[in-house]
């Protein structure tokens, strides 16, 4: 795979808003967890970096959120995201992409471009995938998927690695589908269970 030089293109965008809009409808269809009343669209603006890597995904920033159209309950749920991870100042598969190019070596073939994300960054995402998300409990519920076990020091290539998709944003996307769960606590439950 070539990541020294993904660079994220409006096609791969545009797949990434479809994955998010379809979980999105998918949580819209159901009542309020809480109350059982009626969810309505509540987007709100997010500035998240892409870095030379995802420059474009800059574009579309708003991150899709319900909110519980019930007066006194009102409660917001927010959706998994393929596209961003949590309150982080980075995009999802810019975070993904930097720390698969710190952990390979560029393809013979391979002309290394600027990911924009400092290495101290890259170090601390690292650390969060080889501890914090090798010691989760999301971690441990999907590890039997894996035959062998993910060699954790070198998360989170060997993660991508186990992907099928041979297109690299194909299988950018099947990753950070794998991961949405980990981008919402008010709905999470309900997408592990329903896998
Ligand atoms: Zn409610």
């Amino acid at each position: 795979m070539m990541w020294h030089s993904f660079a994220a293109d409006s096609s791969f965008s545009d797949d990434l808003l479809h994955l998010d809009e379809a979980a999105a409808a998918q949580l819209k269809a159901a009542s309020c967890p809480h109350c059982g009343g009626r969810l309505d669209r509540a987007d709100y603006p997010r500035k998240p970096r892409g870095g030379g890597i995802a420059a474009v995904l800059e574009e579309c920033v708003r991150r899709i959120s319900l909110c519980c159209g019930r007066p006194g309950c009102r409660r917001r749920l927010t959706p998994p995201s393929v596209r961003f991870l949590g309150r982080r100042v980075y995009l999802g598969v810019t975070l993904l992409v930097a720390c698969l190019r710190a952990l390979t070596q560029p393809a013979p073939t391979e002309t290394p471009t600027d990911s924009g994300v400092p290495t101290r960054t890259v170090s601390r995402w690292l650390d969060w995938w080889q501890t914090t998300f090798a010691g989760s409990a999301f971690f441990a519920a999907s590890a039997g998927r894996f035959v062998p076990p993910l060699e954790v020091a070198q998360l989170p290539a060997s993660l991508v690695a186990r992907f099928t998709p041979t297109e690299p944003g194909a299988r950018l996307a099947a990753v950070l589908a794998f991961l949405a769960p980990l981008t919402t606590t008010s709905a999470r439950a309900r997408f592990l269970r329903s896998g």
